[in-house]
Parts: C-alpha cells; structure tokens; sequence
C-alpha cells in the first residue's frame, strides 16, 4: 500500500504535468511575471465557473480578507462577528484593522457559524458578519443574508476551504459559496481543494462597486496610475501561479468529487461505531465538498489516538486544538465561557483523517480498520 499522507498532491501534479509544464514555461518566455496573460485567464475563467461578476485574484487568502473589510470602509472600533471555531487568519485581519471582533460559537453538528449567537450580537456598532464555509460544509446563508438585510450589515464569506460547494435556499435555487455576501475570499494554498504551487487567494462579488474599490485597494490605492485615493496594499497573484490555477480549475469538480467519494466510504465504514459522529451534511451532496474529514469521538483520549494512527502509519490532524477566544492574541474580558459551549467540546473531540484527491479504498480500508480496532479497546 502506498505511504498515507494527510495531503498528497503528486497524483494531481501527475495527470496535468505535461500542459502545465508547458504553461508554466510559457510564462518564462514571455517574462509577464506580475499581472502576465495568465492571470487574466485564470480570473475570467473563474467568474464563468463560479457564475460571479468580479473575481479579482491577490497575494493569498489573508489579503483577500483584509482586502474585502478594507473595501467596506469600516471605521475604528466597528464591530465584525465571525465565528470561534476557525483558523486564526479571519480573526486576525478583523484586530489588524482596528476593528473589534466579535466571536460567537458554532453549530454542534455543522461546526458552521450558529445563526441565532448571530443575532444575540449584534449592536448598534456592529457592521459585518463573516461565516466561514469551514471543512468545505456550506454554511447556513440565507438566514444570515437575511440578517444582515435587517440590520444592514455587510456579510463576507470566507471560502478558503469550500470552493466549488453550492449552497442550497429554501427554494431549491442553488448558488456557489463565495458569491452570496457582498463579497466572498478564498484562499489558493497548496493544500486547499483548488490549490496552487505556493500561496495565491481572490475576492469575489456581484457588486461593480466594490469590485471597483477592491481593484483599487490590491493595487497600492491607484484607481489611476499614480494617484492614491484610498491607502491600498500589494497584493497579487503572480503569474506562474495563475498559469498552474488556471491548469488545475477544469478538474476542480472532479477533485471535489474525490474528495466526496472518499467521504462517503469513511462514512460508510465508519458509521458502524457508535462513539464516532461522522460528517453531518446540512444539505444535499453539493453542499460539502470535504476540505477536511472531521470526526468526533466522545470520551476519547485524542493524544493517545493521534499517537496511536501515527505509529500505524496514519497521519492525522487536530482542527483547531484552542478556540480563538481562549487564544493569547484574541482574548478579551466580554467573552463568557457559557457562550462557546460547542466550540470548547469540538476542540477536545475532533480529529481530521487523510482527505485528499489521491485516497484508495485500501488506504481508507485500513485507517478505518486501525480507528476502529482503538475506539472499540479505549
Ligand atoms: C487557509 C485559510 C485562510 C488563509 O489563507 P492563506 O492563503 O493561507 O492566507 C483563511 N481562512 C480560512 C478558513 C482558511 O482555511
């Protein structure tokens, strides 16, 4: 059996090495490093899959987050309520700005940002929300967008690790996530569902507005050369990874649908212990296209099963180990222990198995086999 990694690109890298190669060679003879055909490309290319207006690539999904709160025009002290349970970079742009985050927990089987602690927040200087799609699950968006239509709030969604999942609405329309706030981020990390070859990330929107503020604010505040109205940042994709992501985006369906296939045998294996929750889905097999495969086991040691799948030859993750509100960096005294009951529980329960394009129904067969032999002896 070949060697099981948490996130193996080579087979990827195999099936497309020969047109990207090419590609990327093209780039090196025509030496447009920043801002080359290929970044055109890619961005057209990617408004036509996501059906958005604007796609307009940056340096990484970081810059896209900052960027998207920058086009706001959010004041000092304004407050932005996002959710406990993610990685550090959505939070961490909100401080950067001068901005107050506001953390509330998540749903216990969605692990997505919970609707109802939502609106318990919101105040008079609340001025955005930003639902992550986390694990590649759609969060719950139409309640949120309605929300924040309420209460005109502007809604960002990070999509780092959900692109190419579609969110469903009550009345059975579906769209893709990213492209129903006012703007939507992704990230192009290597090990992200469409990934680069090193770090790249895009904004998102339908509103020619802010599409125009955002292409402003990526290019050091110029809307025409030399002149600065608003204080921009440098952030772009270079143009050898918009050459690679522009290869890789014909086959992000088909990635994602590896991706699912090798869920829904986890889940089928899996689904026989009565310690381990599987993956929920909110909806239907478009909603979730599994960034991460993460379990809950109740009542477990985590260290010792992580110790244990490592000496098997099984890797594995914990995301995330500490909830942001208990983090050094994010800490404040507003914050009650009662209001993130679930985030607190999922930092103690979850582990995450290989979830890649690349898994055999012999890899899963045994890592299944091993997690389930330790749940039923611990
Ligand atoms: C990866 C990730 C980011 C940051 O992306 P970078 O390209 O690494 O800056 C932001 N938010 C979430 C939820 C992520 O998973």
């Amino acid at each position: 059996m070949k060697e099981i990694r948490m996130v193996d690109l080579q087979g990827q890298y195999d099936l497309i090495a020969d047109t990207l190669e090419r590609r990327m060679q093209q780039v090196l003879e025509q030496t447009a490093f920043i801002n080359g055909p290929a970044v055109k490309d890619f961005q057209s290319n990617l408004e036509f899959y996501l059906k958005v207006k604007h796609v307009i690539p940056c340096a990484n999904g970081t810059d896209a987050l900052q960027i998207a709160l920058m086009a706001l025009g959010l004041k000092p002290g304004d407050e932005v309520i996002t959710a406990d349970f993610t990685f550090a970079a959505t939070v961490e742009v909100i401080a950067l700005l001068g901005l107050k985050p506001v953390l509330v927990d998540v749903d216990p089987q969605t692990f997505n940002i919970d609707v109802t602690a939502v609106e318990k927040k919101i105040g008079p200087k609340t001025r955005a929300i930003i639902p992550i799609h986390l694990f590649g699950q759609a969060a719950d968006i139409e309640p949120l967008m309605a929300l924040a239509q309420a209460h005109n709030l502007f809604v960002v969604e990070d999509n780092a690790q959900g692109i190419g999942a579609r969110y469903t609405f009550a009345s059975g329309e579906k769209q893709m996530t990213g492209t129903i706030g006012h703007i939507g981020t992704t990230s192009f990390f290597p090990s992200k569902n469409l990934g680069a070859y090193g770090d790249g990330g895009a904004l998102f929107t339908n509103d020619d507005a802010l599409a125009h503020q955002i292409r402003g604010i990526v290019n050091h505040g110029m809307y025409q050369r030399y002149h600065h109205d608003v204080v921009g940042v440098n952030s772009r994709l270079d143009t050898l990874q918009a050459a690679v992501l522009d290869t890789k985006l014909p086959y992000l369906d088909f990635y994602n649908e590896r991706r699912k296939t090798a869920a829904l045998l986890y889940d089928e294996r899996l689904g026989i212990s009565d310690r381990i929750v599987t993956p929920f889905r909110k909806g239907d097999c478009d909603s979730h296209v599994f960034h991460q495969y993460t379990l809950k086991i109740a009542n477990c040691n985590r260290d010792a099963l992580v110790d244990y799948l490592r000496e098997q030859g099984i890797p594995s993750g914990v995301y995330y180990p500490i909830p942001l509100h208990r983090q050094k960096a994010y800490s404040s005294p507003d914050y009650q222990e009662s209001d993130f009951s679930i985030t607190n529980q999922l930092a103690e329960e979850v582990i995450s198995l290989p979830m890649h394009t690349e898994l055999t129904t012999q890899q899963i067969d045994y890592i299944c086999e091993k997690l389930l032999h330790w749940v039923a002896s611990n």
